[in-house]
């Protein structure tokens, strides 16, 4: 999204050395989901209309500097490179069977937002410390054009994944289960994880760019080491979980890495995040998908789609958490 709050400042540019390696990781990860990519580079032209509407009172308007778009009809956008028959429900080899894999593994799920943030402005535009500086405590979040907001889906993913963990023997903490009128504030978003002592934490949403902005992409911790803030310990093992998370997530849902973020490969590093950057333990964030764009928001409001989204994060996880 041009995202304007306290989560989502615009991208600064970015020339990770790491970004040339994840790419093939992702790639070595994920050899099925090229053929897919064919798929969306024949379908994926840009959608015109929509553009960002703020949708919530105390959001701000929203700049379209951080999705530019490509200029590039023929970049993969995300779609389902499967027909959408219905009558071809991911296979059940897919899903791991119920084990205890994961006990005494913690993973922290972070629902992104909450849906009543909007009636909250006062409370969520305060300003908490991110380390680096202070910034708004919360944002409202996106919406599709159709008024679905993204914080009744980052909840509905969220519940989603916790089963498919819990089948596994983790044990999940989520950072907020609709309990709550609004929030919780972003650095307390970090602070659940760490004080759960997480071995890995995710942090669900979806972006809110232009029309034709397609596709998901998973946000990992650059290096931050500024006054509360020090991702120097967290920078590799959320690379590694960022890997392996967006390879699970081609390979479930089928859908295209971004085409306005990450060149194609799905990550993006940032280094301005306050729910990344007080983090102490192992975190990424996952753009599932662009509500702004109606095929995005097509797959975004589909519980099966859904479905698979959790599944490919919870193969990510479970992934890197086995080693
Ligand atoms: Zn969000």
């Amino acid at each position: 999204m041009s995202y304007t709050g306290p989560d989502f400042e615009p991208p600064q540019p970015r020339r990770s050395p790491l970004r040339r390696t994840l790419t093939v990781a992702v790639a070595a990860l994920v050899p099925g989901a090229l053929l897919g990519w064919g798929v969306y580079a024949a379908v994926g032209g840009p959608d015109d209309g929509g553009g960002d509407r703020a949708g919530a009172p105390g959001s701000s308007p929203v700049p379209s500097s951080s999705a530019p778009a490509s200029g590039a009809p023929a970049s993969p956008g995300g779609g389902d490179a499967k027909k959408p028959t219905g009558s071809s429900p991911a296979p059940a080899s897919r899903k791991p069977p119920a084990s205890g894999l994961l006990k005494g593994k913690v993973v922290v799920i972070d629902p992104g937002h909450n849906p009543g943030n909007f009636r909250h402005a006062s409370e969520i535009n305060r300003k908490v410390d991110v380390g680096t500086h202070r910034k708004e405590c919360d944002t409202t979040g996106t919406a599709t054009d159709a008024g679905w907001p993204e914080a009744k889906f980052t909840l509905d993913v969220a519940h989603r994944l916790r089963t498919l963990l819990k089948e596994q023997g983790a044990t999940v903490e989520l950072t907020q289960d609709g309990d709550r009128p609004f929030g919780p504030c972003v650095d307390e978003r970090a602070r659940i994880g760490n004080e759960a002592h997480a071995d890995a934490a995710i942090s669900i949403h979806a972006d809110g760019s232009a029309a034709g902005n397609r596709g998901f992409h998973v946000i990992m911790p650059g290096r931050v080491h500024e006054g509360t803030a020090d991702t120097r310990a967290i920078v590799a093992p959320s690379a590694e979980l960022g890997e392996r998370v967006a390879g699970g997530f081609v390979r479930v849902t089928g859908t295209a890495p971004s085409n306005y973020l990450g060149d194609g490969t799905g990550l993006v590093t940032r280094t301005d995040l306050g729910g990344l950057n007080l983090s102490t333990v192992p975190k990424v964030f996952v753009e599932c998908g662009n509500m702004r764009d109606a095929k995005d928001a097509a797959l975004l409001t589909s519980g099966s789609w859904r479905q698979k989204a959790a599944e490919g994060m919870s193969e990510g996880i479970v992934s890197f958490l086995r080693g």
